[in-house]
């Protein structure tokens, strides 16, 4: 994310984010990242995260790894603003959480911001269908995590 945020910068880039769920469901993994579609747009202020090929990768993907591997949300770059929601980003992880046939209620977004490089400026939000925005966890946590073999 922060080498993709890096090469497109001073314009956003994003893509969806591909992970795995705990069985009791309260842990996600973020594992990796679905291919930047040709059709996204990025400008120094808003990014459309284009479809194309998606739902083909995400096909694939399922039948990979038998629906152990599928969508957990988005991420994107803010390359001159904080790792912190936009109300743009806000009601479009919402829509996301709440479209059934996404069938991801509880969605993650991941904002890389500012210098594009320091941990200390990414955020982790997860948007649920049922109690809107939550804010995983704060900004010293997450490098915390990062500094340990295992990711978020
Ligand atoms: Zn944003």
């Amino acid at each position: 994310m922060v080498e993709m945020a890096q090469a497109h910068s001073p314009n956003e880039v994003g893509t969806s984010l591909v992970g795995c769920y705990s069985n009791n469901g309260f842990e996600a993994s973020v594992l990796d990242l679905a291919p930047l579609s040709p059709d996204s747009k990025g400008s120094r202020t808003s990014f459309y995260r284009g479809v194309a090929g998606l739902k083909k990768f995400f096909t694939k993907l399922r039948q990979s790894f038998s629906g152990k591997r599928h969508y957990v949300g988005e991420w994107h770059s803010h390359p001159d603003a904080a790792p912190f929601p936009s109300q743009t980003d806000d009601g479009h992880q919402l829509a996301i959480a709440k479209d059934p046939n996404t069938a991801c209620p509880e969605c993650i977004l991941i904002i890389i911001g500012h210098t594009l490089s320091n941990v200390d400026e990414i955020g982790v939000f997860v948007y649920s269908r049922k109690r809107g925005r939550i804010s995983l966890a704060p900004v010293h946590q997450i490098k915390d995590t990062l500094d340990s073999p295992t990711s978020v």
